[in-house]
């Protein structure tokens, strides 16, 4: 049996021209991509296509397309042994983080790529992380189950779990990085996958996607300088539900009075906080300095090692649940899709 792909094209560098007026890059249509990928027929694959009715800049990603990417896996998720999303660097661990919350009880591959030099570019990564994303896609394992049963990116040498990556370089083809989960394979001769790494399902059941996310989400990142007034200001956004704190090191944040008792009395108006580390590395310990400790004590929730991108995303999505904040603050601190470790 060929094994089937479905390839969701939504924009990115990888499928962009160059604009003759301005020499800026802007997205262009999928068969312009594939003409200059000739080598995908000598994989022998199945392969379709589903594009963006408009390819996007990935800086113009949105709750609805994601919405639209979700479904586009979920109503063709049966007919396809493996899915490869072509998307722009610059969001793509957003969208992998909320694609790996909506797509629950995800078995199949779900590989998102894309590139640093357009593929028409004659030293372009575009056209090995594709042909790479579609192997990786078709890879099962010696019992014929898919290898990869998660949202994963795959950048030049590296597959990363979709919900633990982030952009880490504007400019290097190996752009992305994972702070705190090793990666699900390194890229070289062959594909070595690291089974211990990979997501494997215990429950029964299809896919269970989820369309509605909630974007009431406001973020705060904490820096030396950072005014009452400002801080008030986005603490009283009208209509949020949730907040990102993006804290210093293990998870601290002034224990100016000012600062805990604004903080405590949002927690107290029922608006979920999630505290997260603006560190690549390593997580939220909020017990481990008395700067953690008091912030914790107004009720805000520790985000570990979740990811900035993951962390906004699950809050989305758990909001789009219909959650109230009590059992948002409950699965915040449990995860979903393999997107952070309880220490
Ligand atoms: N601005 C582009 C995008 O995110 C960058 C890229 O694809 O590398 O769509």
């Amino acid at each position: 049996m060929r094994p089937r792909i479905l390839i969701i094209y939504t924009g990115g560098t990888i499928g962009m021209i160059e604009d003759p007026a301005t020499h800026a890059l802007r997205p262009f249509d999928f068969s312009h991509l594939m003409e200059n990928v000739p080598k995908v027929k000598m994989l022998n694959y199945d392969i379709d296509n589903i594009q963006f009715t408009t390819p996007i800049d990935s800086s113009d990603m949105n709750t609805a397309y994601w919405q639209e990417i979700a479904r586009s896996i979920a109503d063709n998720y049966y007919d396809y042994d493996g899915f490869v999303v072509l998307h722009g660097t610059d969001t793509m661990a957003y969208t992998a983080s909320a694609l790996s919350f909506m797509l629950d009880n995800l078995q199949k591959p779900v590989i998102i790529t894309g590139s640093q030099l357009p593929i028409g570019e004659v030293r372009t990564d575009g056209e090995e992380n594709l042909i790479t994303a579609l192997q990786i896609a078709a890879a099962t394992d010696a019992d014929g189950s898919p290898m990869v049963q998660e949202v994963a990116i795959l950048f030049e040498d590296y597959l990363w779990r979709g919900n633990r990556a982030t952009k880490r370089s504007a400019d290097n083809f190996n752009a992305f990085k994972s702070g705190n989960y090793p990666h699900l394979a390194k890229v070289g001769l062959s594909i070595n996958f690291f089974r211990d790494a990979l997501m494997r399902h215990q429950s029964a059941g299809g896919l269970n996607p989820q369309y509605n996310l909630d974007p009431a989400v406001a973020v705060i990142d904490l820096y030396p300088g950072l005014s009452e007034s400002v801080l008030r200001h986005v603490l009283q956004t009208p209509d949020i539900k949730g907040i990102v704190l993006r804290t210093y090191g293990a998870g601290n944040a002034p224990t100016a009075s000012w600062f805990i008792d604004m903080i405590k009395d949002t927690v107290d108006r029922g608006i979920v906080i999630l505290n997260v580390t603006q560190c690549a590395y390593g997580g939220v310990h909020p017990n481990r300095y008395v700067a953690g400790d008091v912030l914790a004590a107004t009720g805000v929730i520790p985000g570990y090692d979740i990811t900035f991108e993951a962390a906004v995303t699950k809050m989305m999505f758990l909001f789009g649940l219909g959650l109230d904040s009590k059992q948002v603050k409950f699965y915040l601190e449990r995860p979903l899709a393999g997107e952070m470790t309880i220490s």
